[in-house]
């Protein structure tokens, strides 16, 4: 097996069958899987979205935006940090920038950022893009999970963030299970998710999968 081709999860991975339960989402155990073909070119279109919305979140601009925390349109700019324009909000008198209040607020992107965009949609193992990035596994799962909230809040839609393919786990719906899964929370996007992997097509009865939307998995973090 060469260096440059990591071994695609198997079904092996999936272990023993999940045990009958009376709550199937969460007697469920969520795994990686190979969930479509590979992608080695990647996902050009949802790279350049991601892009265009980052570069949107660092523009140089000082025009204050509305606080994210009260939604007052009074707020004024501050100062510089980085390069990043701050602004102080004149009713909660709290600063913030453009990146407060959303899901990528907190990440440490860096000079990482584009080069993480192109990986979200390529069917990688974490460990293989932590690999790739030069940071921890956590990190690339941290920053997957906060992507996929932040593509939500972008496109409600959920059209963009099902491109993800990087750090989305999924779980087996147990036999006898309604094919429809079962919303966990108001927020849940988790859908039954098409496979057309090798692995499955050879099975007699393959399980039923569902994508793990990023509400859940932030509950199950
Ligand atoms: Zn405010
Ligand atoms: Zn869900």
């Amino acid at each position: 097996m060469s260096r440059f081709a990591p071994p695609r999860p198997s079904l092996a991975d999936l272990g023993s069958a999940p045990p009958p339960a009376r709550e199937p989402r969460r007697a469920t155990t969520l795994i990686h899987i190979g969930a479509r073909a590979a992608n080695a070119a990647g996902d050009e279109a949802l790279a350049d979205y991601l892009m265009a919305a980052w570069r949107r979140l660092h523009v140089a601009s000082r025009r204050a935006p509305r606080c994210p925390r009260c939604g007052a349109g009074a707020a004024f700019h501050s100062t510089d940090e980085g390069g990043l324009p701050q602004f102080q909000c004149s009713g909660c008198r709290q600063p913030f920038t453009r990146l407060t209040g959303t899901p990528m607020g907190r990440l440490r992107l860096g000079d990482k950022a584009e080069a993480f965009f192109h990986l979200v949609s390529h069917q990688i193992t974490t460990a293989e893009a932590a690999r790739r990035l030069l940071i921890k596994s956590e990190t690339v799962k941290h920053w997957s999970l906060q992507t996929r909230l932040w593509l939500l809040a972008l496109d409600p839609t959920g059209a963009w963030e099902r491109r993800v393919l990087l750090g989305v786990r999924y779980a087996v719906l147990p036999e006898g299970d309604p094919v429809k899964p079962l919303a966990a929370s108001p927020a849940c996007r988790c859908a039954v998710a098409s496979d057309d992997s090798d692995a499955l097509a050879e099975m007699e009865s393959p399980p039923l999968l569902v994508r793990v939307c990023p509400a859940c998995e932030l509950k199950a973090h």
